[in-house]
């Protein structure tokens, strides 16, 4: 089986600088942004500038220079947005994949979300 990517998908697009984004960080590898719709006072989405769907297709295929880079920004995201615990009150990072993840743009990326109380991780299904 392989991986299907979207190059039309929107994080794609920001890639290619076709839409603009408020970028928290950036590194050869990876990019951390402002979500367009927080969910709470901290909500940057971090993605790897590779072609990747998902969390399980990054782990799978991507270059471990890759991988250590996307896993460092995201803590260095933390560090910049006051959530890490060195100080910060913490946070939540979750990754969505697929129909049953509700994932709304085929690019992997990672949500770091914080600044508040955020509640138990999962609502009832609908
Ligand atoms: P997911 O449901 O995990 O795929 O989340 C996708 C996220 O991307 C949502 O939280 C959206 O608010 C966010 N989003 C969509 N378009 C943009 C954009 N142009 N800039 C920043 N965030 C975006």
């Amino acid at each position: 089986m392989t991986y299907d990517y979207d190059d039309t998908n929107i994080f794609a697009r920001i890639l290619r600088g076709e839409i603009p984004n408020k970028t928290v960080l950036e590194t050869d590898h990876t990019l951390a942004f402002e979500d367009i719709r927080p969910q709470a006072p901290v909500h940057v989405l971090v993605i790897p500038k590779g072609r990747y769907v998902s969390y399980d297709h990054f782990a799978r295929e991507a270059g471990a220079e890759e991988i250590v880079d996307f896993v460092r920004t995201v803590g260095e995201v933390c560090r910049i947005t006051g959530v890490a615990l060195d100080g910060g009150q913490g946070c939540r990072t979750i990754s969505n994949a697929g129909a049953h993840g509700v994932q709304e743009v085929p690019h992997m990326h990672v949500h770091v979300l914080g600044g508040r109380v955020l509640g138990r991780m999962l609502e009832p299904a609908d």
